[in-house]
């Protein structure tokens, strides 16, 4: 029967078979270390040619990183100086009996753990690069997230659906959406599922999704992508977007500790430092936070209808300072700037019951409060100069009662970055897609960034 790596702390002084990739090979003599890697860890296999069979011997001296390996042995405690307490398996090793190749590998073309390594390298290399610690680790408290968002809105009285990829009309309207053949017609890819889950509320009231978002950004950022995750929630019978805002927030709670509780070694890796999460997290209007801005900076954007990168980069860090809060709230964007389906505020229509999340400075999540009479969406479809008829599907579900909703989408690979403190995107999301990459590069070099 097959251990696993992390098993092998429980069965010291028996005799286990262990399978797993060589993650780092290191000669000491004749002595030769292995560090086995399998889907729960790492161990230290320890190579003595006299303890092996002659066929193990010869296989010792060719095994190289990424081969797959199959390895009989005896777990053994370490001697006092080669423990190491960091690693979960670090107190143990086993010491092999017989070794089997399940699997060769080419020499590697770079060093995994190089720190060195360029993006456009690390990104042509992905299928082995991502085997690196370092990647492991990301997207192992990524899908940690994931499970994080799930299991909190399943508590709390939501139903998960699947929204569909392929639409006839871009939800968040603007110019980054892509257009697909569709047989004979022309289709859009969904840049959220914005209009499926607020449909959804007039089924089950409370509903999320996890899902593909297409976005044709025209420009490389360090925070677009082309395709992103989208953790979307949209939830029936709200007094205003506060509850929405607090709902959020005690679902980011949840992720951080269900994060401490089940990814603690692979978020030592990052050096992690758990984000500053108050029991109210801050939250101010637009224009107070560009009044205080313009206080504070000099920098006059009152009229504008959205933070600059580098305004959000300032308030994280005046949150940070005066709020001790990792987190801030802005909310109250122009109604003229933003989608046709955000709530107005009663008191100024002018501007919205809508909120943008800042997370260590960056948007990770755009929510709010939605028009929920149907006449009211129409009135705005049309203010905003869009053909109701165009949006005649969507219209129905608010023909037939819809009580007052609102919800929000929050970025995976944004919010995995900024919680480990990544700046780059890219290196938090699993297969990125930019200007110039599917995979590989598919653009000419003038396009390179
Ligand atoms: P931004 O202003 O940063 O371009 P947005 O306001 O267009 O983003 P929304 O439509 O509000 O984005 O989408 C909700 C969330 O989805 C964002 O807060 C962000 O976390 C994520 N998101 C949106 N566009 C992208 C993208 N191109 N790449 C990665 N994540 C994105
Ligand atoms: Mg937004």
């Amino acid at each position: 029967m097959r251990t696993l790596s992390v098993e092998t702390n429980n069965k010291i002084g028996q005799e286990v078979t262990l399978k797993g990739w060589v993650n780092a090979r290191r000669n000491m003599g004749k002595i030769v270390f292995l560090d086995l890697r399998d889907r729960a860890g790492i161990v230290q296999v320890v190579g003595v040619p006299a303890e092996l069979d002659e066929a193990s011997q010869e296989k010792l001296k060719t095994v190289r990183p990424e081969w797959v390996v199959e390895i009989r042995g005896v777990v053994n405690a370490r001697g006092a100086k080669q423990q190491n307490p960091e690693m979960p398996t670090g107190m143990v090793e086993v010491l092999a009996k017989e070794l089997k190749v399940l699997a060769e590998a080419e020499p590697l073309p770079l060093d995994l753990e190089d720190e060195k390594i360029g993006m456009d390298v690390h990104l042509d290399y992905l299928p082995l690069t991502l085997r690196a610690d370092k990647y492991r680790a990301v997207f192992k408290i990524q899908a940690e997230i994931v499970r994080g968002f799930r299991d909190y809105l399943n508590t709390q009285g939501f139903t998960e659906i699947q929204a569909p990829k392929i639409v006839a009309a871009a939800a968040e309207g603007g110019a980054d959406v892509f257009e697909v053949s569709y047989l004979k017609n022309k289709a859009t890819l969904a840049q959220s599922p914005q209009f499926y889950k607020q449909i959804m509320v007039g089924v089950f009231e409370r509903v999320f999704a996890v899902g593909n978002c297409f976005r044709a950004e025209q420009h490389a950022t360090t925070r677009h992508l082309n395709e992103f995750t989208g953790l979307d929630l949209e939830m029936g019978m709200i007094t205003d977007h506060h509850d929405v805002m607090d709902l959020e927030m005690a679902m980011m709670r949840h992720i951080l500790n269900h994060l401490d509780a089940t990814v603690s070694s692979e978020l030592k890796i990052w050096k992690y430092a758990r984000p500053l999460l108050p029991e109210k997290v801050p939250f101010m209007t637009l224009r107070e936070v560009q009044q205080l801005i313009k206080e504070k900076t000099g920098v006059d954007h009152i009229s504008e209808p959205d933070l600059e990168p580098s305004e959000e980069k300032w308030l994280g860090e005046y949150a940070k300072t005066i709020f001790n809060s990792d987190f801030i709230f802005v909310t109250h964007y122009p109604t003229s700037k933003r989608p046709m389906y955000t709530y107005p505020d009663e008191k100024n229509p002018e501007f919205t019951k809508s909120f943008d999340l800042l997370f260590r400075g960056i948007e990770i999540t755009s929510g709010g409060q939605r028009h929920n009479d149907y006449n009211a969406l129409v009135k705005s479809m049309e203010n905003k100069g869009l053909n109701p008829e165009d949006f005649k599907f969507y219209l129905e579900a608010f023909k037939y009662g819809m009580p007052p909703e609102g919800g929000f989408g929050l970025g995976l690979e944004r919010l995995t970055a900024r919680l480990l403190e990544i700046d780059n995107v890219k290196y938090a999301t699993l297969f990125p897609r930019d200007l110039n990459r599917i995979d590989l590069q598919i653009s000419p070099p003038e396009y390179k960034q």
